[in-house]
This record gives structure tokens, sequence and C-alpha cells, in this order.
């Protein structure tokens, strides 16, 4: 089969790799009907990660074409959406709604999605069916809910964003944007998107953001503050994952706020001192997705949420060095890679 490998940082291109097959009784094997780029492949892009002919993708939609004898919920011919976790659904932290963190997890990055055929292990557990064959034009909102509005509907729960609120969300990428998604869902009674770009500020209004601030770091606090009375915001969500928009976050919230950070950390490191006498709640990490599919693919059969929007590039598979370029140069806020 054809799929995405990142032979060195900036290097993309279509390899073969070996047809996928079932190695546990409790794996299945589906055929993609779209897969995805993800902001978090941007760090091994850039060289920020390590990457030698690293295979890539962890987001997928697609049609079961074998399961495996212990597989019971789902069936060959289903199509299905599943998180970028596998995980069993059965195991203590599964149970408490903590299934990225999963006793038997795999993540998906390790099996690389960007492909035609991926083997998805825990299938009984990882993966939901749809009511039935979705129609085209819900195929991006689906996949969506794989990574990016899993996430941020995690986001916007962890920070407990819900009616009377005011939501601030540092991160204007596809997590950011479905963060602001997720919180109006919610009930927030207002939303400060934090961006500095003119289609994602459209993007963030269409979701729900009644605010947008334009500044950053320190001053980007400070406006926040200017539209709180001082005090700063009730439920902050984080969705990028660097040190400045941490300590963002942190400071834009009030005492007794919350935080959900969601962007994948890299070389956070957070002053005592400070979070002492901030505080603030904080809750986050890699965003228990398989949690909310059932509710989200609900959701988006029902066309109550249009999530795919933030898929402003849309390239077959065999173009995915381009969208690679498109979002590293944020062309793009997200691609999507069909098959
Ligand atoms: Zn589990």
């Amino acid at each position: 089969m054809r799929g995405v490998l990142l032979d060195r940082p900036g290097q993309v291109r279509i390899a073969d790799r070996p047809d996928p097959v079932l190695l546990e009784p409790t794996d299945a094997v589906i055929r993609l009907a779209a897969t995805c780029i993800c902001g978090s492949d941007l760090w091994p892009y850039r060289g920020a990660d390590p990457a030698e002919h690293m295979p890539m993708g962890h987001e997928y939609v697609g049609t079961v074409t074998e399961i495996g004898d212990a597989v019971s919920n789902i069936a060959v011919g289903d199509f299905v959406v599943g998180s970028f976790f596998a995980s069993d659904n059965t195991c203590e932290i599964c149970l408490a709604g903590y299934q990225s963190r999963c006793v038997h997890a795999v993540p998906m990055g390790a099996i690389a999605t960007q492909a035609e055929y991926a083997r998805v292990p825990l299938a009984d557990g990882t993966l939901v069916a749809t009511p039935g064959r979705p129609d085209s034009d819900l195929l991006p909102s689906l996949l969506a809910a794989s990574d990016v509005l899993g996430t941020g509907w995690f986001a916007a729960v962890a920070a407990e964003a819900g009616p009377g609120k005011t939501v601030a969300v540092v991160g204007d990428g596809a997590v950011g944007l479905l963060g602001i998604l997720a919180a109006k869902r919610l009930g927030a009674e207002r939303i400060i998107a934090m961006s500095r770009h003119a289609d994602r500020q459209e993007l963030a209004r269409r979701f729900g953001a009644t605010d947008i601030v334009v500044e950053r770091g320190d001053e980007g606090v400070e406006r926040i503050k200017d539209l709180t009375s001082g005090l700063g915001a009730h439920s902050v969500i984080e969705a990028v994952g660097t040190q400045q928009s941490m300590m963002q976050a942190i400071r834009s919230a009030r005492p007794g706020g919350h935080v959900g950070y969601v962007g994948v950390s890299h070389d956070v490191s957070l002053p005592g001192g400070e979070l002492f006498f901030a505080e603030v709640h904080l809750h986050g990490g890699p965003a228990p997705v398989r949690r909310f599919l059932p509710e989200l693919i609900d959701l988006i059969w029902n066309r109550a949420i249009d999530p795919g929007a933030v898929f402003d590039l849309t390239l077959p598979l065999d173009e995915a060095a381009e969208g690679y370029r498109a979002m590293d140069e944020r062309r793009a806020i997200k691609v999507m890679l069909t098959l």
C-alpha cells in the first residue's frame, strides 16, 4: 500500500509500505476514506522532534475490511471513526474517561494512518461505527472528530467552559478553533479568541468567538484582563504547547479559574512560585477523544456542528508533501488527505 514517509525533517514522500494484517484477535484493519496532517506532525517535520524514515499520521476514518476473532462491537463493512490512541475502553482508567492513558493504550502514530490501510488495535474499544455510510460532505467533520475536534472538546471540558463563563483560547490552530466550537456548545457566555490571522479570526467567529485579541504574551494577558474587569477568564484553553503559550494561558485565568491544556508540551517548565499564587486549576494532556466520540459523531451526523470547516485544503494522499508545506508555511489551517 501507499503511505506517507518523513525521510528527514522537511522531506515527505509517498512510499510503498507493507499491507497491514491482523496481528492480534482484537485487531481490525480499515481502508481509509480520509486522513489528515496534524499540527503535531509539524514538530518532526520542522526537526523539533527526531525523524528518520518515519511513517506518519494518527487521524483516520474509513471502512472495516477485516476483524480479528475477538472483535464483536464492529463488523466488516462498518464505517468507523477512532481516536489517535487505541484503547480497550474497559480498564479502570478508560472507565474513568481517560482512554488516552488506557493501561493498554497504543499510539496510532506508531501505526501511521497517512496511508491506504491501517491496523487498529483493540478495535472493540477504539472504534465507533457511524449509523450508516456517511454522505461525502460529512467526511471532513467525522475526520475532525478523530483528533482535533475531540481534543478541542476535551480542552473546553477540562477548562470547565459552561454557562455564565468567559473562555479565553490561546492558539488559533485547528484545535484552538474547535475549542471555541466546543465552548460555544457547552454554553459559554463569552469566548475570546487570541489570534493574529484574519482567516482564522473569521472561522473563530463562525464557531462562536465573541471577542478577538490579537496581542500575545503579557500584552495578550493584559487585554484579557481588560475584557474581564481585571480578573482574568474563568476558563482558558491552551492549544499550542510552548512555554509562552502555557504562561499566557495560566496568566489569563482568574484565581479559581481552570486551564485546559492540550497543546503537545515542548520544553515547558512552570515556575512554582507563580503557579502557587496563581491559584488556578490545571487539567490537560493527550485528549481522551474516545470519551467524546459517540456524542460528537451524533452531533455531526445530525448536522448540529460543522467542525470539518477547519480543513481549508484538501489534497489526494499522493500530494501529502504539498500538504505538509502548506501547513508549515501557515498557508493552510489543516489539510485533509483523501484516498
Ligand atoms: Zn483502558
